[in-house]
């Protein structure tokens, strides 16, 4: 495996109830600027048709990817088969945080914990 981590934040269209205590660009301001990552983008629905083609197109088969969306066990269902598709493995590639909920230092928290735990891993 290569490099830091890609974080990728879904925010499931911006509308759901889910997210809105969370505030979308103060989380991805902190992941980008003082995190131990390559960078952190958003998508805005990750789990339809057009999310589908651009995990496609952007996946690469040797890189680890922090997803902040949904339950992590719905990420693998809905994921799992880009990530094949591309020879990649999202068991392997792939650390799902379900950030919903949760207040934007919460969420911050819990992508600062699993950045951790892939840099201590990779050591
Ligand atoms: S992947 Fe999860 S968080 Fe993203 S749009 Fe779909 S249901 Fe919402």
């Amino acid at each position: 495996m290569s490099e830091k981590p890609r974080f990728v934040m879904c925010i499931c269209t911006g509308e759901c109830p889910g997210f809105q205590s969370l505030n979308l660009w103060q989380l991805i301001n902190y992941v980008r600027n003082e995190l131990d990552v390559e960078y952190a983008i958003v998508h805005p629905q990750l789990c339809v048709d057009d999310g589908d083609r651009f995990l496609t197109d952007y996946i690469k088969s040797n890189s680890k990817y922090i997803i902040g969306a949904c339950d992590p066990k719905m990420q693998r269902k809905m994921f799992k088969d880009a990530f094949a598709s591309v020879g990649g493995d999202f068991d392997k590639q792939v650390v799902s945080l379900d950030l919903r909920n949760m207040s934007t230092e919460e969420a911050m928290n819990k992508v600062a914990e699993a950045v951790k735990q892939l840099s201590e891993a990779a050591a």
